[in-house]
């Protein structure tokens, strides 16, 4: 099997003033300046006007830095947007798109999240995309169907591992303190990589790093990242403490 190296990603979403971005962020640098080598990545994807302040609090450190979302196009006339040249421009390497909240608050297809995808990648951002069910779809038995057409329909063409993360997120599961069974994220995680190698061949699939997100935390992170196919989490409400995430972190 192809060794991926773990993904710990923390999605701050839509929380903090700049007082709380540099606290955090500086917290966790020190953490990861101190602990030496691990065997994880950390990144943090704070809120777009955060992203200079939290660029210069981690800065010697191995933390990477993300935005939330990006736009599809270069420039333009689009208000209140950030393109992904824009987060690169201020230290980003990557940027997650489609997040679930996305999709539902702004309307967001797979289309559009191909396409933002798709900008983040030429801009030489790694774009983390996420899919995933909601509880209807969940219990109608479509969590497949679902999750296997978000892939075909929001994964770039020509996707490969360097320029591409899928982050699993059950909708039912985020912020709400469920999970899947165990069982159940690997049985999904090791379809979305067999859809995935459908896209991208077979070879680049198994280069690709799947996170799991919703709920994770630190009491159920050692089991969640202990899955053959799940290679890393993206984490909302648990990113928000150095020690919440750090505990994570080190469950890899
Ligand atoms: C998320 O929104 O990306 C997420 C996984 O949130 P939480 O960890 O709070 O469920």
């Amino acid at each position: 099997m192809t060794a991926r190296r773990t993904l710990i990603a923390g999605n701050w979403k839509m929380n903090g003033l700049s007082a709380d971005a540099k606290a955090l962020a500086g917290g966790l640098a020190e953490k990861l300046k101190a602990a030496g080598e691990v065997n994880f990545e950390m990144l943090v994807c704070p809120p777009a006007i955060m992203i200079p302040v939290v660029a210069a609090a981690i800065s010697g450190s191995t933390m990477q830095l993300g935005g939330q979302d990006n736009h599809m196009n270069e420039k333009g006339a689009h208000t209140g947007d950030t393109s992904a040249a824009m987060l690169k421009d201020a230290g980003c390497g990557y940027a997650i798109v489609g997040h679930s909240e996305r999709r539902t608050d702004h309307g967001e297809s797979d289309e559009v999240v191909k396409a933002k995808a798709a900008a983040a990648q030429a801009n030489g951002l790694v774009a983390v995309v996420c899919i995933g069910e909601t509880e209807a779809q969940r219990d109608a038995g479509k969590t497949l169907d679902v999750n296997g057409s978000q892939i075909a329909g929001s994964v770039p063409d020509g996707s490969t591992s360097a320029n591409t993360v899928i982050a699993y997120e059950p909708v039912w599961a985020i912020g709400t303190g469920r999970t899947p069974t165990s069982a159940e994220v690997q049985d999904v995680h090791a379809f979305i990589r067999a859809e995935l190698a459908k896209k991208i061949g077979q070879a680049e699939a198994d280069k690709t790093r799947i996170l799991y997100g919703g709920s994770m935390n630190p009491k159920n992170a050692k089991e969640l990242l202990a899955l053959a196919d799940v290679d890393g989490g993206l984490i909302g409400g648990a990113s928000l403490k150095v020690d919440d995430f750090w505990a994570v972190a080190q469950s890899a």
